[in-house]
């Protein structure tokens, strides 16, 4: 199975839309033994390892410990990749993936993390390459209000030196809207619904000559266009993906520690297998006439509804925005692969669960 496992919850950032980095004092800290994860995790016979915080690199010689003592687990990073140099290149070509936070053009990257990020995160990306890493380099944006999801997501594809392999965002529609948002149904109708409706027409423009870029959300909700199979949560909370919280607690997914819904068990008293398929959503997703293609998009805010209804309802006609504009050129790409300038595994996406929530 898969676990994200957070490092600590501690972050050097704190990035206008989580606040991450003002939690201090020892209950950010891992608080269970190293044996007892290990005792733990060694009940389950294929373990993938998602390092998760706060911030992760912040934790190098655990990261280490963690590699020397599952060599045969896979790991997954997620970082916003100040420190990633800080790990030793063996160590680091270890990961899969690593699923970087940047989120497009310096300005607007650097306007939601800090001055100065985005040139830290090209220059240890770019290290990445200089050293050899061969995984998949993900660059994963939180998407708010100032972004423009059209330019930002362009910007990121048609970057080299270095080069994102993949591009991944998340709205930032989880906290708070009152304190997030100016206008969120002005930004939906003028900026995000254009920009993604121009992505998937200049996406399937390229397909046209045989390169399927790497746009995350687009890839797998294809691919399920394509093969009529339904798909379930596709970030796996509650299926086949939990986190395990600084205080050895198991939950369904790595940012709810607070939410007592989301605890299922801790490393001590549960087992591995007894955790598999423990969460699905609630209504209105099992009723959607979307379910099998979105996948209840994510655990959390279906249980939580931090939005309200109104609010939760919201985010799915934005959803469903992308949908028809994906369903739209089903045809088209069907003629694609019929006549082998594409092909299915193009869309199969991403090899295992490396973080990418996949549905916006
Ligand atoms: S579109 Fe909304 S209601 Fe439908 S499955 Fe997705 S999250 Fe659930
Ligand atoms: S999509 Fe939702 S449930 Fe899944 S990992 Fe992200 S926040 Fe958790």
């Amino acid at each position: 199975m898969n676990y994200h496992l957070v490092l600590t919850r501690k972050c050097n950032l704190n990035c206008y839309y989580c606040h991450g980095g003002e939690e201090t004092g020892p209950k950010t800290e891992i608080q269970y033994s190293i044996d007892d994860l290990t005792a733990f995790l060694e009940r389950d016979d294929d373990i993938q390892l998602m390092l998760y915080g706060g911030e992760p690199t912040l934790r190098v010689p655990l990261i280490i410990d963690l590699m020397n003592r599952f060599p045969k687990a896979r790991f997954m990073l997620q970082t916003n990749a100040l420190l990633l140099d800080n790990i030793p290149a063996q160590y680091v070509k270890r990961f899969h993936s690593i699923l970087v936070s940047i989120d497009g053009r310096e300005d607007i990257t650097d306007g939601y993390r800090s001055e100065g990020v985005y040139k830290k995160v090209i220059k240890n990306v770019k290290w990445l390459r200089d050293i050899g890493y061969e995984g998949d380099i993900v660059a994963r944006m939180a998407v708010s209000e100032q972004s423009d999801i059209h330019k930002d997501v362009r910007y990121l594809l048609d970057l080299s030196e270095p080069n994102f392999d993949n591009v991944h965002w998340q709205l930032n529609v989880f906290w708070d809207a009152e304190n997030n948002w100016e206008d969120f149904d002005k930004w939906v109708t003028n900026i995000y619904n254009p920009g993604i409706s121009l992505l998937v027409d200049e996406w399937i423009e390229k397909m046209k000559i045989g390169i399927v870029e790497g746009i995350v959300p687009f890839l797998p909700l294809m691919h399920t266009l394509i093969t009529g199979e339904p798909s379930e949560m596709r970030c796996g909370s509650g299926r086949d993906t939990f986190a395990i919280h600084v205080d050895g607690k198991i939950g369904v997914c790595p940012i709810s520690p607070d939410w007592e819904f989301s605890i299922i068990g801790d490393i001590w008293r549960s087992d591995p297998a007894d955790l598999k398929n423990s969460m699905s959503v609630d209504e209105p997703c099992p009723s959607c006439e979307d379910y099998g293609l979105c996948g209840g998009r994510c655990l959390f805010a279906n249980k939580q509804k931090l939005w309200g209804e109104e609010g939760f309802d919201k985010v799915c006609q934005v959803s469903k925005h992308l949908f028809d504009s994906l369903k739209k050129q089903l045809p088209v790409v069907r003629n694609l692969l019929d006549s082998g300038i594409i092909s299915i595994e193009d869309f199969n996406y991403p090899e295992f669960n490396n973080g990418c929530e996949i549905v916006p």
